[in-house]
C-alpha cells in the first residue's frame, strides 16, 4: 500500500476494447483503421430514421470469450439500451449499450497475485471521431458503430502500478483470445480512470472523480498519481472532493474538471427497441468456452514449473506467438533456460515489429540449445548459430560438422595455442607477470581469438591463467 498523507488510493476501472470483427456491431461496413475519413459508413451507422440494425454474432462471440476468459457468469439474457446524449459524434444522439442486463459479470482477474473484481463487461458501440485543426473541427464517421467491450473492474486498485498491470493483463488475455489488437495509440484500447481517497484503514468508499479516455500506459498512472495527491491535499485543506469528469492534460500531467459527473438519470436509458433481447443456451456457452486458448496467467505458470527466471516468463507471454512458439521448442529440449535465451536475445532482436513471426522452424532452435546443452558448442558460438539459422537458414547440426564449431575441450589442444599465442605477445605477458592484471582478460580474448572462439570458455581461462603463473 502506498501512503500520502495518512490517506490511500482507491481505483476502479473502465476499459474500452474495439472487438477486432470485420464488420461493424449493427451493420456490415468494415472497420479497418486508417481507411480515409467517412467511406465505412452507411444509413444505419450514421444512425438515419427509418433504419434498422442487426446485432453482429461475432461480437457478441467475441464479448463472450472475454468473459469467459476473466471469470464471469455469462448471462443467458441480456439486453441493449438506448444511452441518450448528445455530442457531435453521435449523429444518432444516444449509443446502443447494455444497461441493465450486461452480458457477463463478477469475474475477476489476478493482479500482482490479488484478485481484481471484475463487475461487468458489456457489449457496445464506438462513436465517431473528432479532430480539432484550427477554427475548425472535423468529424470522421467510420469509427461509429465499431464493435465495443466495456470492461468494468470493481473499485479493488489502490495502486497507480496495479491499474498499469490490470490494464496490461487485460491487454493480454484479450490478445491470447484474438478479439482486439488492444494498440492503445490508435485507440482500440482507451481506459476511464475513477479515482477517490480515504484515510487509511477506513472501509468505506471516499467520493470519486473520473478521468476519461486515457490511451497510454504512462498517462493512466501519472492521471492516478496526480488526482490522488490533489484530492489529498484538498481534503487535508478543508476541501471536499466534487463527483465530476475530469480530463488529463498530457503536457503538464495535470487533471481538470470537464463538467458534473452525469447520473444514470440522465441518459434516460431504455430498452432498444429495434434489437431483440439475447439469449443463449448454457450449449451455446460451453461451445464458446471450448474455443478459450490457454491463457497468460496459466502459461506464465507452466513457464515457472519449468525453472525460468520471472523476467524471461514475463517476456516470452507478453506476445501469444512467441509463447507458442517457445512452447513448440521446449519439446525435447535438454536445456530451456538456454532455449529462452536464445530466444529472447538474438531472436527478438531479428524479429520485427509487432506479433513474433518467426522464418526457423522451432526445431532449429531447439537444436542449438541441445548442442550447448551438450557441450558440444560454447556459448557464444550457440549465439551465432542461432542467429544464421534465422538470417542463413542454416541447420544448426549440420553446419558444426562441417564447419567444424565444435568446442574444443581437450586441454592439450587448448594449451599447444595458448602456448603459440604467449609466443606472439611477449610483451603484453610480461606486462601482465608485472602487475598488470587487467590485461589478462585481454590475453584470454586473443587465444579465445586464435581458436575461432571454439574453446570452452572456462577451461581456457583457467589454463591461460596456468601459464601466466609460469
Ligand atoms: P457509473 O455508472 O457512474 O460509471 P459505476 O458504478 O459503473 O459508476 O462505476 C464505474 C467505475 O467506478 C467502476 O470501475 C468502479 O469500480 C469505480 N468506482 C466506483 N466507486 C468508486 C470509488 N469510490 N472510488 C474509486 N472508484 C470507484
Ligand atoms: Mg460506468
Ligand atoms: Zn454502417
Amino acid at each position: 500500500m502506498s501512503l500520502y498523507r495518512g490517506f490511500e488510493t482507491v481505483i476502479g476501472l473502465e476499459i474500452h476494447a474495439e472487438l477486432a470483427c470485420e464488420s461493424k456491431v449493427f451493420c456490415t461496413c468494415r472497420t479497418a483503421f486508417g481507411a480515409a475519413p467517412n467511406t465505412q459508413i452507411c444509413p444505419i451507422c450514421l444512425g438515419l430514421p427509418g433504419t434498422l440494425p442487426r446485432l453482429n454474432r461475432q461480437a457478441v462471440e467475441f464479448a463472450v470469450l472475454a468473459g469467459l476468459a476473466t471469470g464471469c457468469t455469462v448471462a443467458e439474457f441480456s439486453r441493449m439500451d438506448r444511452k441518450n446524449y448528445f455530442y457531435p459524434d453521435l449523429p444518432k444522439a444516444y449509443q446502443i449499450s447494455e444497461d441493465t442486463y450486461p452480458l457477463c459479470r463478477e469475474g475477476s482477474v489476478e493482479v500482482f497475485g490479488r484478485p481484481i473484481g471484475i463487475e461487468r463487461i458489456h457489449l457496445e458501440e464506438d462513436a465517431g471521431k473528432l479532430s480539432h485543426g484550427k477554427g475548425v473541427t472535423l468529424i470522421d464517421y467510420n469509427r461509429c458503430g465499431v464493435p465495443l467491450i466495456e470492461i468494468v473492474t470493481a473499485p479493488d486498485l489502490r495502486t497507480a502500478g496495479e491499474a498499469h498491470e490490470l490494464v496490461a493483463e487485460l491487454r493480454r488475455i484479450l490478445r491470447y483470445l484474438g478479439i482486439s489488437d488492444c494498440r492503445m495509440q490508435e485507440g482500440s484500447l482507451r481506459c476511464d480512470v475513477n479515482v477517490s481517497v480515504r484515510p487509511a484503514g477506513s472501509d468505506s468508499l471516499g467520493v470519486r472523480t473520473e478521468i476519461k479516455n486515457l490511451n497510454s500506459f504512462q498517462f493512466i498512472e501519472k492521471a492516478i498519481a496526480f488526482e490522488s495527491r490533489r484530492q489529498i491535499d484538498l481534503i487535508c485543506d478543508g476541501g471536499t472532493v466534487r463527483r465530476e469528469t475530469r480530463r488529463f492534460d498530457e503536457v503538464t500531467g495535470s487533471t481538470h474538471s470537464l463538467r458534473d459527473k452525469e447520473s444514470a438519470a440522465d441518459y434516460r436509458f431504455f430498452p432498444e427497441p429495434d434489437i431483440p433481447p439475447l439469449r443463449l443456451t448454457g450449449a451455446d456457452i460451453s461451445a464458446l468456452a471450448a474455443r478459450l486458448p490457454e491463457l497468460p496467467a496459466a502459461l506464465r505458470a507452466r513457464f515457472a514449473a519449468l525453472g525460468l527466471p520471472e523476467a524471461d516468463i514475463r517476456q516470452l507471454t507478453e506476445d501469444r506467438a512467441l509463447a507458442d512458439y517457445f512452447d513448440a521448442a521446449a519439446e525435447g529440449c535438454e536445456n530451456v533456460k538456454t532455449l529462452a535465451n536464445l530466444l529472447l536475445s538474438e531472436f527478438l532482436r531479428l524479429a520485427e515489429g509487432e506479433g513474433f513471426a518467426c522464418p526457423v522452424p522451432p526445431e532449429r532452435l531447439r537444436a542449438v540449445a541441445n548442442l550447448a546443452a551438450a557441450g558440444s558448442i560454447n556459448a557464444s558460438t550457440a549465439k551465432r548459430l542461432a542467429a544464421r539459422t534465422w538470417l542463413e537458414g542454416i541447420d544448426p547440426e549440420e553446419t558444426v560438422s562441417r564447419e567444424g564449431l565444435a568446442q574444443i575441450t581437450q586441454p592439450e589442444a587448448l594449451l599447444c595455442g595458448i602456448r603459440e599465442v604467449f609466443g606472439e605477445n611477449q610483451a603484453l605477458i610480461s606486462q601482465i607477470r608485472s602487475g598488470k592484471t587487467a590485461a589478462a582478460k585481454a590475453l584470454v580474448g586473443k587465444c579465445m581469438a586464435h581458436f575461432s572462439g571454439r574453446a570452452e570458455p572456462r577451461l581456457l581461462t583457467r589454463l591461460v591463467e596456468e601459464e601466466l603463473q609460469k
